[in-house]
């Protein structure tokens, strides 16, 4: 079994469904007392989310390839970053390790063309609805990725950084999601990407009328099958 190295804290609420998914389902494959072998390097969120609002990803890229770095040493044989926000700089963690990152949106992207679906609807920060370093990973294979309007994207990044990075679920916030998911399926899309590690503590599959693509739950599972070699 290799050791997964999972970066953490960003936030902790969505660091704890990871350790638990990824040994539940340890568990599952190979039964009895069987566990994950990972190491949880967890980060105090509150410095990196300043390095965003700043614009500062290069010093959060610093701090975030550090952590790689000593996951490593601590005998990690590949890195999970438990954010979508993060990869941003995820280029800047990989000059600096020698073993490798599992890329969140290219598990999401295998997840989708399984399905064989075409457009899919994206909730994240702003930075992932907005930003190209997201999307374009994903339609680079040919999927279409539509987002909120600019006033959605608004609230759906407050209700993640005010509510659920703080442990906040709310049914007024997910009577809201589900009204920007039904927006996203008028417009076209046959799936919705939960691109924020912590939208899965609020929005479940009976909350939207197409199927959800929880990158939580992806990339967990895949981190299990990259360290038990499926
Ligand atoms: N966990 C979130 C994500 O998946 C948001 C927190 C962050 O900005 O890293 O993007």
């Amino acid at each position: 079994m290799k050791t997964i190295g999972l970066i953490g804290g960003m936030s902790w609420e969505s660091s704890v469904e990871y350790y638990r998914i990824i040994n539940e389902e340890v568990k599952n494959r190979l039964g009895g007392l069987h566990s994950a072998k990972c190491l949880l390097y967890s980060v105090d969120f509150d410095e990196i989310e300043r390095y965003q609002q700043e614009g500062n990803w290069e010093k959060a890229g610093e701090v975030l390839a550090e952590v790689a770095q000593n996951l490593e040493k601590a005998g990690a044989n590949f890195i999970v970053i438990c954010t979508n926000t993060m990869h941003k700089v995820v280029h800047h963690i990989e000059q600096k390790i020698s073993i490798p990152i599992l890329h969140i949106a290219d598990a999401t992207t295998a997840q989708i063309k399984e399905q064989n679906y075409h457009t899919v609807g994206l909730l994240g920060t702003k930075y992932t609805m907005e930003q190209d370093f997201y999307k374009s990973r994903i339609e680079s294979n040919g999927i279409k990725v539509i987002v909120p309007d600019k006033h959605d994207r608004e609230v759906v990044n407050k209700i993640i950084f005010e509510e659920l990075c703080l442990g906040k679920v709310s049914s007024i916030s997910r009577e809201y999601y589900k009204q920007v998911i039904d927006k996203l399926i008028q417009n076209g899309a046959e799936g919705i990407i939960l691109g924020c590690t912590e939208i899965g503590l609020l929005v479940k599959p009976e909350d939207s009328a197409v199927p959800l693509f929880d990158t939580t739950i992806i990339h967990a599972l895949e981190a299990v099958n990259e360290s038990l070699g499926e």
